[in-house]
């Protein structure tokens, strides 16, 4: 099998950031932080530009392009994935598990920062046999970061559109 060189000059910046919290997070969970800091500026970045951030900076998402593509059969993964229904249930149910495990953690920052570290392995683990069933981005079909851009993508044109429309009357 070749190897093929590919993916974002941005995501060959970004990958290491994936590197450093999915595996240097298990033995200093603090870096879990990072996610947190990615995740909060994630929905500012996605109201503006959609998800800019899933095909160019994501740091998981530059893994999955530059990486896993070389051991992906590149099939096309389940029309289940792309329902809404299906999406947004997945984002309950994985928000609502990050809720609980943090609400236990609250208060011991270390727990805290590791809740954040194992939320990127799991969720990682679970890419990478989608990956290898499917294809690299068959996980970004149901990821709740990419569901929540792309709703605040919509929002954020609508408004645009919108506010264009107005000073154009
Ligand atoms: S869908 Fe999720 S994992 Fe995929 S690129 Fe976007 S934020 Fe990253």
């Amino acid at each position: 099998m070749a190897i093929q060189l590919r993916g974002k000059p941005s995501q060959w910046v970004t990958i290491w950031l994936f590197f450093l919290i999915a595996v240097g997070g298990l033995w200093y969970p603090l870096l879990g932080y990072l996610m947190l800091g990615m995740m909060l500026g994630i929905p500012l970045l996605a109201y503006f530009r959609s998800r800019y951030w899933c095909g160019n900076l994501c740091p998981r998402g530059a893994f999955l392009d530059i990486v896993l593509y070389q051991f992906s059969p590149r099939r096309p993964y389940p029309r289940l994935f792309k329902k809404q229904s299906f999406r947004w249930g997945v984002f309950s149910f994985i928000m609502t598990v990050f809720a609980i495990r943090m609400t236990l953690a609250w208060g011991n920052w270390l727990a805290v920062g590791g809740l954040f570290v194992n939320m990127c392995v799991v969720t990682s683990i679970v890419a990478i046999l989608l990956g290898v069933l499917f294809n690299q981005r068959a996980w970004c079909a149901i990821c709740p970061m990419g569901t929540l851009q792309e709703s605040l993508g919509k929002l954020g044109s609508k408004v645009h559109k919108k506010t264009v429309a107005k000073l154009d009357e």
